[in-house]
Formats: C-alpha cells, structure tokens, sequence
C-alpha cells in the first residue's frame, strides 16, 4: 500500500512538471523544438510547392536591371562619430552608424543567395561596398537564416577582419556560427535585448519563417532587430509578412525615428503573401510602427520572386500618395547611397 502511495504521487509529481514546462513555454516555442509565429501560424507552403512554383515555365520570369550604384559618403562613414547615416550596400544589408557603434544587418556581399556557389539566386546589382571600404564593424545583425540574410562567405569574411565584432542571432542560429568557427555570438528570444556600448538592440518577432536545408525548417527563429541609444532609435525588420507585430513593437518599444522596411519580393502574392510585404503592406506596417521615417529594402539585387524588378519603389511612392503621406518620409534609396538620420 505504502509502495502505491509513493508511486502515485511520484507520477503526480511527473505530469505537474510537464504541465509547469507547458505553461512556462512561450506560445511561438512549438512541443517539438521548432518556433511559429505570433499568431500561432506558420507558412504552410510545402517544398513540393516551392518547388513546382520555381520550375513553372508558365512563370512571369523579371529581367535584371541596371540600377544605379552611387560612391557612399566615406568622409561620414570614416568620421562615424560625426553623424548617425545608414548606407544601402544592397538587399537587406545596410552599414548603420549610430555615433557609437557600426553595425552591419544582415551582411551580403558575395554573388549568389544560394546554397550553391555555382547555382541560384545570382546578384545582378553589385554591393554598394566591398570588404576593405567597410569600416570597423562592432556589431553584426541577422534576422534569419534564408540565403539572402545570411551568406556563409560573407560572415566568414566580416568575423576575420573583425574578431571583436559580435554576431547577434535570433534563437537557434548560434550552433550555425559555432560550426563556422565563429564565436562571438548571442542568440536572442523575441522580446530579449543585448547591450552594446549604451545601444540596447531588441530581437522583435515578424512574420516569417526559416529554413536552409530540406530538415531545418522553422527550427531557429526570424525577427527584426531594435536598436536604441541616447541618440535616436532604428528598426531593421529583416523579412516578413504583414502583422499585427508591428503595433506591438510601437506599444512596447515607443515610436521609432528610422525603419528599415522590406518591399520587394511580394509576387505572385498567393505565394509569398505571408512571408513578404507588398509596397501597400509596407506603407502600413510605417505607420503602424509610428516611424518617423523610413527606407524601402529587399528589392533590387537578386531576382527572388515575379514582380517585375523596377516595380517596388514605383509601388511604394503610389502607396505613401494613396495614404495622403509626404513622400520624403518613405524613401527609396541607390544602391551605395548615404542617408543621414536626422
Ligand atoms: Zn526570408
Ligand atoms: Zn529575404
């Protein structure tokens, strides 16, 4: 009798435990160790999908384009504590200055956003900077682990010209770095923040999802990143769908003075809806941000989806005169070019 009381409440203690561990996991944290997004869903696109949507020749398939590339401002740039500017190397890869860090998000600047080095996505605008104009960089920024975000040479590149700099990575990608022999790594939950020489940078949730293999998907985590001094606040929002997020990061993190929204990368929309904005989308997720200002990124470099390639900034001043807004405060950039933030 005595030996049936102690087993019972031992499995009691055991299934509290489970249920403790339950309730204490964050709802984007799935049973199975894989992450979803804040509204419980995930993209639901299958590779089979993806598959039969890139090989169908019936594809509306855009042609390159010879965009503009303008010489960056390096009198700023090697002055960095001068002024805060961003500079547009192309895609989602901006060096950021903020007077006490620089910062690169999401660093590519090699030829292809391919798991291959001979096939794939292949860059048809040249980066704004190679590696010897950058500066010293003290902080790298990844939003997730897609080809065009993260590229292998890239990183190996930035971490050997500058073993101070420290990789910030959203949750689950930190092993990724280990195995490249890089080191100064923190990975970050939604919500987390990290601080860097009086910058608190904030990992945020998007809409989106990870994958870089057939047997990753969704097993690290994707966001944007926040970065605020004494100085001025800026968001890079990496990659992602339309979502109620955006109101969530103005409520907790207050307005901010300079976005970093994607626009590019939206056709065929039954496609890529989820995952990525249109110009329109981009508008609102602006003001729903209650940014102050912002440049348009994730168009113009690689051809990833159908919309023709000239198309989102065209999209985008349609969009900011639909919504009655100034069109200087939702800009596009060249590729290469300077903005001051002021
Ligand atoms: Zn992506
Ligand atoms: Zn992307």
């Amino acid at each position: 009798m005595r030996k049936i009381v102690i087993f019972s409440i031992f499995i009691l203690f055991i299934i509290n435990n489970i249920m403790a561990q339950e309730n204490s996991r964050p709802s984007h944290h799935l049973k199975d160790g894989t992450f979803t997004n804040t509204t419980g869903i995930s993209n639901n696109k299958s590779y089979k999908e993806i598959y039969n949507w890139i090989s169908d020749k019936s594809r509306n398939k855009p042609a390159p384009y010879d965009f503009k590339i303008v010489s960056p401002n390096f009198d700023l740039i090697n002055h960095a504590n001068k002024s805060k500017n961003v500079t547009w190397i192309g895609h989602a890869t901006f060096l950021y200055q903020n007077q006490e860090l620089n910062i690169l998000t999401d660093p590519h600047l090699t030829l292809r956003a391919s798991p291959f080095s001979f096939a794939g996505p292949k860059r048809y605008t040249p980066p704004g900077m190679n590696f010897d104009q950058l500066p010293n960089i003290d902080v790298v920024t990844i939003s997730h682990n897609h080809y065009d975000h993260l590229d292998i040479k890239t990183v190996r590149r930035i971490a050997k010209d500058n073993p101070e700099a420290i990789f910030l990575v959203p949750l689950g990608l930190k092993k990724w770095f280990l195995n490249q022999s890089i080191q100064n790594v923190v990975e970050l939950d939604w919500w987390e923040e990290h601080v860097v020489k009086g910058t608190t940078i904030t990992f945020t949730p998007v809409q989106h999802w990870s994958s870089r293999t057939l047997f990753d998907r969704n097993k690290s985590l994707w966001g944007g990143w926040h970065f605020k001094n004494k100085h001025h606040s800026l968001i890079h929002l990496g990659d992602t769908g339309y979502t109620d997020d955006f109101k969530e990061i103005n409520k907790r993190l207050g307005s901010v003075d300079f976005a970093l929204i994607p626009v590019g990368a939206y056709e065929p929309r039954w496609f890529m809806k989820f995952s990525h904005m249109d110009p329109t989308e981009a508008t609102q997720a602006f003001i729903d941000l209650n940014a102050k200002k912002a440049i348009g990124m994730h168009w113009g470099c690689f051809i990833l989806t159908d919309e023709p390639v000239t198309e989102p900034p065209k999209l985008l001043k349609d969009a900011i005169v639909y919504k009655s807004l100034p069109e200087d405060l939702f800009i596009t950039v060249s590729h290469g070019e300077t903005v001051i933030l002021d």
